[in-house]
């Protein structure tokens, strides 16, 4: 029997790409989320301090994402998604002023590796042998640190920066097969794989109001505040879902659970699931940057990392912070605002700002956690799980939560999945 209706819960990008698979083939999808809106961790809001809409925090995606490409073109908003022409990543290092350029060429011979005017200053091409061992990484529980060398200019330089923001934890610690993963989906296609898109002007832009929007049109429209309590089973089925006010019989229906992992794992019995996390620190500053500066700036030698321009904004995110999460908010913004000083040549005070934490942002992508991670189907023969949680073979991404949310909606149709996750 074909499938006719579905619970999703949880509005974030697993649960929206999960509905908009299913909506797509007219199941009636009944989409609900505890927050008073859609999102999640990827989301934007008026903030009075800065008087301007932000993100919660930079959000990068790659060209070469297949699941973001999709996901917007259904939408009609992938044109929104703003990058440079060429992947060409600007270095600043602050602990002695040099700066380079990075620049990726177009196909997938890494001729960037041969060229001493396109690679990183102070490496060589043989330097870069180790990125190739590490694209080769399995699912065998080694982090970075064991398969590659974690010392010298090219790790300082080039891999170290890249690995913790990709896998948003200490890179010698992170999972080598995660960054396998992410290896051989961008800089092992060429720089028309890895161009940094940037959601124009905002995530919820982007990524979330064209999909309430499109659900909307097909006769989704999503409860917010509305908190799932608890999943009742009956046999190898989900029977109920409690929501505190009011408890909704599941039927013939599947039941997709987007939310976090700590609350799955409250919920379906014996789950296991990633149980450690990382945090995202982000800078923002109200401040229009100069013209011609590199719309964003890797920084070396310093507590911020990436620093991204806006029109009217210059927006710092701090990967894996844990060190500096505690520190009290006006201390970080002088600090970073210094940096950005000195890499965008601005000086003055500090304008008006804002220090966003996410203390949960992302699972930590070390080989055990990843080791955590369950798969969308279940034992339970209408649940599926969904969220950057879930096996998909990325790290905790947006291109690995609209790809969680995709296949659970594709085995819920009896569909093969679109996305392989290993
Ligand atoms: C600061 C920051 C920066 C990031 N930067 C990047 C980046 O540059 N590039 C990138 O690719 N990724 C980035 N990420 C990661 C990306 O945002 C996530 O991978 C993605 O948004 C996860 O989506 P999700 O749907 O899996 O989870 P979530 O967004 O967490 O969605 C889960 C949803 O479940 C809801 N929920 C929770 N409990 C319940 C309940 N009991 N009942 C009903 N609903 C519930 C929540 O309200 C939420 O809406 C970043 C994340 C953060 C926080």
């Amino acid at each position: 029997m074909s499938l006719r209706e579905a619970y999703v819960v949880g509005a974030g990008l697993a649960g929206l790409s999960a509905s908009v698979e299913l909506a797509r083939v007219g199941v009636r999808v009944k989409l609900a989320d505890s927050a008073p809106r859609a999102g999640g961790r990827c989301r934007s809001y008026y903030d009075p301090q800065l008087g301007q809409t932000i993100d919660n925090g930079n959000h990068f995606t790659f060209s070469g994402n297949q699941a973001v490409r999709a996901y917007l073109e259904t939408l009609g908003s992938f044109g929104a998604l703003q990058g440079p022409p060429h992947a060409d990543f600007a270095f600043h290092n602050l602990a002695d002023g040099s700066r380079w350029t990075l620049r990726i060429n177009e196909g997938r011979v890494p001729l960037w590796a041969f060229s001493k005017s396109r690679r990183t200053p102070g490496t060589r091409l043989t330097d870069h042998l180790p990125l190739a061992r590490l694209a080769m990484a399995r699912r065998d529980g080694r982090s970075i640190g064991d398969m590659i060398s974690s010392q010298g200019p090219f790790w300082r330089r080039v891999v170290e920066p890249m690995m913790l923001a990709v896998l948003n934890c200490p890179a010698a610690e992170g999972s080598a097969w995660l960054a396998a993963r992410f290896l051989r989906e961008s800089f092992l296609r060429g720089g028309r794989a890895c161009r940094t898109m940037v959601a124009h002007p905002t995530l919820d832009a982007v990524f979330i109001d064209p999909a309430l929007a499109w659900l909307k049109l097909r006769g989704t429209v999503p409860r917010f505040s509305e908190r799932l309590r608890g999943i009742g089973f009956d046999g190898d089925r989900v029977a109920t879902l409690d929501f505190g006010d009011h408890v909704e019989k599941v039927g013939d229906a599947a039941v997709i659970l987007a939310v976090p992992p700590w609350v799955a794992a409250d919920m379906v019995p014996e789950l296991t699931a990633p149980d450690q996390f990382c945090s995202i620190l982000n800078g923002h500053f109200a401040i229009a940057p100069p013209a011609g500066a590199p719309p964003i700036t890797a920084l070396l030698g310093a507590t911020s990392q990436w620093v991204v321009c806006h029109e009217a904004r210059v927006s710092v995110t701090v990967s894996g912070a844990d060190d500096i999460i505690d520190q009290d908010r006006e201390a970080l913004a002088r600090k970073i605002w210094g940096e950005v000083c000195a890499t965008l040549g601005m000086s003055g005070p500090l304008p008006a700002w804002q220090i966003v934490k996410e203390k949960r942002a992302t699972f930590a992508a070390t080989p055990d956690q990843d080791a955590k991670r369950p798969t969308t189907q279940t034992r339970w023969q209408n649940l599926y799980l969904a969220g950057d949680w879930v096996q998909n073979g990325l790290p905790a991404t947006i291109e690995g939560a609209l790809r969680s949310g995709d296949s659970a909606a594709r085995l819920a149709l009896g569909k093969p999945l679109r996305y392989r996750p290993a």
